[in-house]
């Protein structure tokens, strides 16, 4: 294998954080990027070579894409799976992961039933298309329960918890479309674990606890504060999700480890993932790098991790839609041992995913208290506009 410059150009549907997070592990390995997304000067723009402007679905942008791209990757769900196959088979650019998972992995239902056959352990859910089929259906699951939206949720998004009877027409309601309900998970914790797919290779990356409020994923540590044994079976999971996978690619497994210490599996992203994002300082080699690794034919390189890390995402708070503006930013970058990933979006609002603070521990330090620095790190910073 030889290096030159300019080397492979990945190009990548979506140019949010987490294709800046790409871009800014591509440039190392001589890897270029070009992204689409539909707002200009997406987070993304800054750091990649190009961003053109245009939607995730529009095939004349993805044809674009392929003129300049080796291969063709997607950091956002809303990718669609059609398009991406044509495009690739006119064009000769693979894509990865493979569409036909993507597919699979948008429609929540669809995933959970593949999952379920090829014996990964889920939740028991229910498909619903009716307010008579939801009531049917939480007859057998029991209160409460979850009710999802199919397709297009993300950030708790098209989530409906339903406490009682009474709330289920409601709930009905507010989900407007194909939906499935899921049992109520009593959970001890929540946990993620990183997966990956290389030319040839598997790897997974240690795991990680999780930690949401209101469905929003807040913060993550790893190692996660659970046993070895559940850690074990986090990862014979994973190995069995990975199973199920087509196409190269990281992606993120999302898990709950139920009061009895077992585990059941949450839901897949076929791609990098906020619950990875610890990687990029917390292990030898990041989720991002591993996942343009993986897409285009390089070895993986070791995931082993570094010390015990933790991150905290800066979410957007206030009521109305503003410019963004992040104060207090001298103080989080004066202390030891944390890092700021600001992700140059230019608006801010409530709870929109706006950057992240890590901190990496000491190698005796306890994954608890390095959690309290990513606390600790953060707690100057707030949004003025
Ligand atoms: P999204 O696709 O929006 O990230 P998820 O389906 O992953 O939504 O759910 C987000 C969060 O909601 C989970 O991390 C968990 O905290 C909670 N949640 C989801 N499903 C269940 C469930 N069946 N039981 C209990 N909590 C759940």
């Amino acid at each position: 294998m030889k290096l030159q410059s300019s080397g492979q150009t990945v190009g990548v549907v979506g140019g949010g954080q987490l294709g800046r997070m790409l871009g800014e592990a591509a440039a190392p390995l001589g890897i270029e990027l070009v992204v689409s997304d539909p707002t200009p000067d997406a987070p993304a723009a800054p750091v990649v070579r190009e961003q053109i402007v245009g939607e995730f679905d529009d095939e004349g942008t993805l044809r674009e894409l392929c003129d300049r791209a080796d291969v063709l990757t997607f950091e956002i769900e809303l990718a669609d799976p059609d398009a991406l196959t044509r495009v690739a088979k006119e064009t000769g650019v693979p894509v990865h992961p493979h569409p036909e998972t993507l597919r699979t992995i948008q429609d929540k239902l669809v995933q959970k039933r593949r999952l379920r056959e090829a014996g990964v352990p889920v939740p028991a859910f229910r498909a619903v298309d009716s307010v008579g089929a939801l009531y049917g259906a939480l007859d057998e699951l029991g209160y409460p329960a979850m009710l999802k939206a199919r397709e297009g949720g993300y950030d708790g998004r098209g989530n409906v918890p339903i406490e009682t009877r009474a709330d289920v027409e409601e709930a009905f309601e507010a989900i407007d479309g194909p939906a499935m309900a899921e049992e109520f998970v009593e959970f001890e914790r929540e946990l993620a674990v990183m997966g990956c797919l290389g030319k040839g290779q598997t790897d997974i990356f240690p795991v990680t606890e999780t930690i949401h409020e209101a469905e929003i994923l807040r913060e993550t540590v790893s190692p996660a504060r659970t046993s070895e044994a559940v850690r074990k079976r986090v990862r014979s999971v994973a190995n069995d999700v990975l199973g199920v996978m087509s196409g190269r690619g990281t992606y993120g497994i999302e898990l709950f480890e139920t009061t009895d210490g077992g585990i059941l599996l949450n839901e897949i992203a076929p791609r990098p993932h906020n619950s990875g994002h610890w990687t990029i300082e917390g292990c030898h080699t990041s989720q991002f790098e591993q996942h343009l690794r993986a897409v285009t034919g390089l070895p993986l390189g070791s995931t082993t991790r570094r010390a015990p890390t933790a991150i905290k995402n800066i979410l957007g708070d206030g009521p109305e839609r503003s410019e963004a503006t992040l104060a207090g930013v001298e103080s989080t970058l004066a202390r030891n041992r944390a890092s700021l990933h600001w992700y140059g979006k230019q608006e801010v609002y409530k709870l929109r995913k706006m950057g992240h603070v890590t901190t990496v521990g000491t190698t005796e330090q306890t994954p608890g208290s390095v959690l309290e620095d990513a606390r600790t790190a953060t707690e100057s910073l707030s949004f003025r506009s």
